[in-house]
């Protein structure tokens, strides 16, 4: 049975745990490995590495931090397929969605190959006579991150490439459903280059990451995962006084007025809604369907009885199964409430099963109409391939709706109007909008914006804002004198 081992000052390590979880096949319920529940000594072992390497971290020039990332980014292309088919086995993605998990996390550590350019402060000459002030973004210590399963290579990408070559150190505790992948990410990472002790791993739930949400040395905490858990990491981190930055749930819409092109607005539809079974944060949940575009419902109908999941390997499976039976109940749940609360089921997958694998947590695509936004079906982040539909007269309607959602993090329109397309950018109150983009996940130049009940912080994830959070602004004000002639004191706040 593989033991995934912690990642303490370099080394991979078994744990002393008495405490272990299964690590499933989602397919078919094979026992892929065993996770360690990280004991607490371990724990204040990986934390006191972490504050040791900052010492000497943090003086390493910027440039030789940017160059492992080089390197990694090059040595994650290489073993690319690899890494996405440890996400297929562990996740049950297909291979095709597997190998975009891996992909934009990639994109995110040559980004972070950019820091020098990225940590550049400003400068202003003779702010005062004689005087000038300069300001250098320096990082703030140990960082840590908290990741949810359904990225297991780009949301953990996210985060440690950006903090460390920022000139910290950071300790990482994956998911525990999911955590092969990202040992193997630490595994490259070593090779690229890091130095023993900038990267920790600890496994666990709720009672590792209360320890690090405590902990006083850690500075800053990033977070990913659902809103409940979010929420509670916010307050008790920010309540101990550190950064926070936490990206939690969502409900998606998207809009579809009658003037778009009908095929590529269903196909669209189709893929943002039901692929990676419904399980991506930027996934679309809920269909706004304008005027006549309406009609358009039984051709969707049409399009998703083409979609079937299937195994990872299978070239004709849409996508996998969900992450496990618990989830699959809850998404059975939601979906039986959707009748019993009156909407129109025109596709249920409650039943679907793939042949020959029989245990997976399947749910197959699965058509709502006549939703309303009373409905649990509405309100609950359902994170399964489930879409519900709705049908309004005006765009001016849609945008209520979406700005009345206490989430905000993707939005997209279809439309073949600009002056559409100028009103809803304009006037949505969601931090991520696409259009005629069914999932507008920025490129990480940008950062990642999700806005209202959907992030919690106030420093964005990767892009610009992804540095700030994970530094500190020192400001400089200097002078120096040509002659040593005595001025007497300046009992004024001014400079001169
Ligand atoms: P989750 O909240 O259950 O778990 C996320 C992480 O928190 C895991 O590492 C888990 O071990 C830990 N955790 C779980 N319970 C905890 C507790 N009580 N105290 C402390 N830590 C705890 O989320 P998940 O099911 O792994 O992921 C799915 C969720 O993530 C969805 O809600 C999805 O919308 C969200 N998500 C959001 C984004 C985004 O960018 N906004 C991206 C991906 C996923």
């Amino acid at each position: 049975m593989v033991k995934v081992p912690l990642y303490i000052n370099g080394e991979m390590r078994q744990s002393g745990s008495n405490e272990w979880l299964d690590v499933l096949n989602p397919a078919n319920q094979e026992v892929l490995a065993q996770v360690p529940l990280a004991t607490d000594s371990e724990i204040d072992e990986a934390i006191t590495s972490a504050k040791e390497t900052f010492k000497t971290w943090k003086d390493v020039p910027v440039t030789e931090r940017a160059r492992i990332m080089m390197r990694y980014a090059a040595l994650l292309k290489e073993h690319h397929d690899e890494l996405a088919t440890i996400i297929c086995h562990e996740l049950g993605k297909t291979f095709e969605d597997a190998k975009g998990d891996v992909w934009r996390g990639i994109e995110v550590v040559e980004q972070a190959a950019n820091a020098p350019a990225l940590m550049m402060g400003e400068t202003v000459e003779n702010v005062a006579r004689n005087i000038d002030t300069y300001s250098y973004m320096q990082p703030l210590g140990v960082c840590a991150g908290i990741t949810p399963f359904n990225f297991p290579a780009m949301i953990p990408l996210w985060m440690f490439p950006m903090a460390i070559v920022c000139g910290n150190t950071f300790i990482l505790k994956p998911s525990e459903q999911d955590p092969l992948t990202p040992m193997r990410l630490v595994e490259l990472f070593e090779e690229a280059g890091a130095p023993k002790g900038v990267l920790q791993v600890i496994h666990g739930t709720k009672h590792q990451v209360d320890r690090i949400l405590d902990e006083p040395s850690v500075r800053a905490i990033s977070f990913v995962g659902s809103c409940g858990v979010g929420e509670y990491i916010y307050s008790r981190g920010t309540a101990n006084l550190k950064r926070v930055q936490a990206c939690v749930g969502a409900k998606n819409h998207m809009v579809i007025m009658p003037d778009a092109k009908k095929e590529r607005a269903i196909s669209n539809l189709v893929g943002a809604s039901v692929g990676a079974a419904g399980q991506r944060c930027m996934g679309i949940s809920v269909a706004v369907f304008v005027g006549q575009s309406k009609e358009w419902i039984n051709e969707l109908k049409e399009e998703f009885t083409k979609v079937r999941p299937g195994v990872w390997n299978d070239p004709e499976a849409a996508y996998g199964p969900q992450t496990s039976p618990q989830a699959k109940a809850r998404i059975l749940s939601i979906i039986e409430s959707g009748k019993a609360q009156g909407a129109t089921c025109l596709i249920d997958g409650s039943d679907f099963v793939v042949d020959g694998y029989d245990k997976g947590n399947w749910v197959g695509p699965t058509l709502f109409t006549d939703v309303t936004r009373e409905m649990d079906l509405y309100k609950e982040e359902i994170f399964g391939p489930v879409l519900a539909c709705i049908c309004v007269d005006t765009l001016e309607e849609a945008i209520q709706i979406i700005n009345e959602s206490p989430y905000g993090n993707g939005t997209s329109l279809f439309t073949a109007c600009g002056a559409a397309a100028r009103k809803f950018q304009h006037e949505i109150e969601v931090g991520q909008v696409g259009i005629n983009v069914p999932i507008p996940v920025p490129l990480p130049f940008f950062s990642f914006t999700g806005w209202k009940g959907s992030f919690y912080g106030d420093q964005h994830t990767y892009g610009k804002q992804g540095v700030r959070f994970y530094t500190e602004t020192k400001t400089i004000t200097a002078r120096w004198f040509e002659d040593d002639i005595a001025t007497g004191p300046n009992m004024s706040i001014n400079l001169r």
